[in-house]
C-alpha cells in the first residue's frame, strides 16, 4: 500500500455535495486516512469566477500511479467536469500531490504535483492533516512551505457542518 494525497477542488453546483461524492468515489478503491476540513478559497490565474471549495485528502492505495489518475479522471467525469481552459470553473478537479515520496515526471502525469508550493489553497488545507509531511523534491516539509509561500490569495474555513464537527 502507497500513502498518497489528493486535492479535489470545486466551484460550480453545490461544492459540498461535490466534495462528498469524491471523497466517497475515492473510498471504492482506496482507504481513507484522513480528510481535512472544507476551506473556501479565492479563484487563482482566471478570476472572474465563483470561490472553491477545496479539500486535501490522505489516502492508501494498491493502485500505481497511472491507475490512480484514470480513477481521478473517471471521478471527475462522473461529476459531469467538461475540459474547457485551464484554471477554468469545474464542478470537480482531483489533482495527485504526493505519492509517498515517488518522483515521477511523465507527459500526462508529474508527482508530486509541480505548484503545490505556490498555492496557498493546497498548503493550507495539505498543512491541517500533514504538517509534517516532508516534499520528496523540495525536502521541506509543508508547514515550512505554508510559512513561506508568497501567495496572498485569501483562503477561509468554508461554512459547513462538517467543519464544525472538528
Ligand atoms: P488543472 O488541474 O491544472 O487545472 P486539469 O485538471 O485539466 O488541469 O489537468 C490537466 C492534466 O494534468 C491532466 O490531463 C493530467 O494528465 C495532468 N497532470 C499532470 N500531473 C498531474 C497530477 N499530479 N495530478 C493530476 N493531473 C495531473
Ligand atoms: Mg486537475
Amino acid at each position: 500500500m502507497r500513502q498518497a494525497f489528493i486535492l479535489a477542488g470545486t466551484n460550480l453546483g453545490d461544492r459540498k455535495a461535490n466534495l462528498d461524492f469524491a471523497l466517497n468515489a475515492l473510498e471504492q478503491g482506496c482507504t481513507i486516512k484522513r480528510a481535512s476540513s472544507c476551506f473556501e478559497t479565492e479563484p487563482v490565474g482566471f478570476l472572474d469566477q465563483p470561490w472553491f471549495y477545496n479539500q486535501a485528502i490522505e489516502f492508501e492505495t494498491r493502485l500505481s500511479p497511472s491507475e490512480l489518475l484514470s480513477l481521478c479522471q473517471n471521478i471527475e467525469f462522473s461529476r459531469g467536469r467538461i475540459r474547457t481552459f485551464p484554471n477554468a470553473p469545474r464542478f470537480l478537479d482531483l489533482d495527485i500531490l504526493f505519492f509517498g515520496n515517488l518522483i515521477l515526471e511523465q507527459e500526462n502525469l508529474i508527482i508530486p504535483h509541480p505548484r503545490i508550493q505556490e498555492r496557498r489553497f493546497v498548503l493550507e488545507p495539505l498543512a491541517e492533516i500533514a504538517p509534517d509531511f516532508v516534499h520528496p523534491v523540495l525536502k521541506k516539509t509543508i508547514r515550512s512551505l505554508l510559512e513561506t509561500c508568497l501567495d496572498k490569495s485569501r483562503v477561509r474555513l468554508a461554512s459547513c457542518p462538517q467543519n464544525s464537527d472538528k
